[in-house]
């Protein structure tokens, strides 16, 4: 494995942990590089990354490697074969999360910047590694910089980690500030009620 992807790796794997994105057992981060993807392995801390943490897998197919990556590398794959993104973020963070829960289809922003940068984060469905959920994660990052798999986590990608990162931290902003303006009480919300937010009820 080339140094620098590790290193890099391991670098936003600090961050998403130290930035409350996900806690660091939970979630991976891979980056696509000639031809080749670099994840994180299974049961890894993301905020203590070492080289040997990071596994190297084909970009065509599973391989026998996949077996210590992490579990969701069918996911990263389909995402990479499908998108053109080179660089992706798995996280379970808790706002997005509770806001795959009670949000039909999709999150939308109503902060400034998310509307603006971010835009709406689809909600998908299938259960972790499955091939369902990379089928729905790889359509929906077509069109879209991250989706909430419902319940579960935010895939974030990009053409680099720090554009992934950038994501995710936009996605879990904007579901914090869509939770606490939904929080507000009924009918208080005078502003909202007559511009963008509509609660889903
Ligand atoms: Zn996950």
């Amino acid at each position: 494995m080339t140094s620098d992807a590790w290193q890099e790796i391991a670098r936003f794997g600090r961050k998403v942990v130290s930035s409350g994105l996900t806690s660091s057992r939970f979630g991976n981060i891979s980056i696509c590089q000639d031809g080749r993807i670099f994840i994180t392995a299974t049961g890894s801390m993301l905020d203590e990354l070492d080289s040997s943490m990071v596994v190297e897998v084909s970009l065509e197919n599973p391989c026998e490697m996949d077996k210590i990556a992490s579990i969701e590398t069918c996911v990263h794959r389909a995402i990479y074969l499908n998108t053109g993104k080179m660089a992706i973020i798995h996280t379970h963070s808790p706002y997005a999360v509770v806001l795959s829960m009670v949000e039909m289809e999709k999150v939308e922003p109503i902060d400034s910047e998310g509307v603006l940068f971010l835009g709406e984060v689809p909600i998908i469905e299938g259960k972790l590694g499955t091939d369902m959920l990379a089928e729905a994660a790889s359509l929906a990052l077509k069109s879209h910089m991250t989706c909430i798999a419902r319940g579960h986590g935010v895939f974030a990608a990009g053409g680099t980690l720090m554009e992934a990162y950038t994501a995710a931290c936009m996605v879990e902003h904007s579901s914090l500030v869509r939770y606490l303006a939904n929080c507000y009480p009924q009918g208080k919300n005078l502003y909202l009620n007559q511009h963008t937010f509509k609660s889903s009820g």
